[in-house]
């Protein structure tokens, strides 16, 4: 199969348009059966619901080529069981787990000639969402929902090495103890928008957000999820109020099938973070970032960067991910 004739090692994280996106209307109380369109324009009412009350969620997911050739994605199961939980949180209609597979597989296939090659550290980024699309004024969910899937090539996460981070633990809040920070809405983003813009014109990369009860332990950043690492032991906040990273689940079994390391899930206090040694960042688009410091209110706590235990997380997983190193049963779904 010819590939588009890209470079692949150049592609930032930006959406460039493919060729076709799978859609599913949903009206009447059904789904219907599905296509893949050239269609990348939406057209709706004014008042559709997403619009006015930002009734949607999504996925994010990556398909890439393995060092044998195949093209592939990861544990896209998982993907489909946290949008519906996403779509019961926000009284959407689920769109049938399996579908939603299906879907994928179904955009990658016919996007393979923008799937990056093997060695580029580039990959196709895939994103599934759903939103509500009739017309609502009075506050309620919408009647008619448009699922939709598409896919674009993203290039490689860490160019030139990989850059420690700098972080602060924030003093603005992402999720209400009973709320929707457990589910990926686009709400939480919405409102993450201006601390995140405030994070980098203070010279942070990303923001820490602590538990807004007690303020007295580490959640996660606007959008990854955190682990510690000290010793041969993985520390990562457990939470109701943090969004299930399907990265650090993924690096929770590494840690202890195939690495032999301890691993804690459990709350983590802001006052023992200085007793780790390194700490990443996890989430589908970088599988780990390394993080340097984390800065408490001018209190700089330092971390290794990319240190030896989150060099070894950081392998192992990418290694299962490229087909370099056998799989758990079911991580790997095998595209093309
Ligand atoms: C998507 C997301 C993550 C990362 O989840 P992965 O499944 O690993 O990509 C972490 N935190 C938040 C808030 C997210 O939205």
């Amino acid at each position: 199969m010819e590939k588009k004739n890209l470079d692949w090692g150049s592609l930032g994280f930006a959406y460039t348009r493919t060729d076709l996106r799978y859609v599913s209307n949903y009206k009447n109380g059904a789904w219907d059966e599905g296509c893949l369109t050239d269609q990348a324009d939406i057209t709706m009412s004014e008042c559709a619901c997403v619009l006015q009350y930002a009734q949607t969620c999504f996925e994010g997911l990556k398909a890439y080529t393995t060092e044998d050739g195949r093209i592939v994605c990861f544990r896209p199961d998982l993907n489909a069981q946290r949008m519906a939980d996403s779509c019961r949180r926000l009284r959407m209609p689920v769109f049938p787990e399996d579908r939603f597979v299906d879907a994928v597989i179904q955009t990658v296939r016919a996007n393979a000639q923008w799937v990056p090659p093997y060695g580029s550290g580039a990959t196709l980024y895939i994103r599934p969402f759903m939103f509500g699309s009739d017309a609502i004024i009075g506050v309620k969910p919408a009647t008619e929902y448009q699922f939709r899937v598409f896919a674009t090539p993203v290039g490689p996460y860490f160019k030139g090495g990989f850059k420690a981070l700098r972080v602060r633990i924030s003093d603005l809040d992402r999720a209400a103890p009973r709320g929707t920070g457990h589910v990926k809405a686009g709400l939480n983003y919405a409102m993450s928008l201006y601390n995140i813009m405030d994070a980098h014109d203070q010279g942070y990369d990303e923001n820490v957000y602590v538990d807004s009860a007690t303020r007295t332990h580490i959640e996660e950043t606007g959008g990854a999820n955190i682990i510690f690492l000290k010793g041969n032991k993985l520390v990562t906040p457990n939470s109701p109020t943090i969004l299930p990273s399907i990265t650090r689940r993924s690096l929770v079994q590494v840690a202890q099938e195939y690495l032999g390391m301890e691993v804690e899930e459990r709350p983590v206090a802001l006052e023992e973070i200085g007793e780790f040694d390194e700490c990443g960042l996890c989430g589908t688009a970088a599988v780990i970032s390394p993080v340097g410091i984390i800065d408490d209110h001018g209190k700089e706590i330092r971390y290794a960067g990319m240190g030896e235990g989150i060099r070894k997380l950081y392998d192992t997983l990418t290694g299962i991910q490229m087909g370099r190193i056998p799989a758990p049963e079911g991580w790997i779904q095998v595209i093309a």
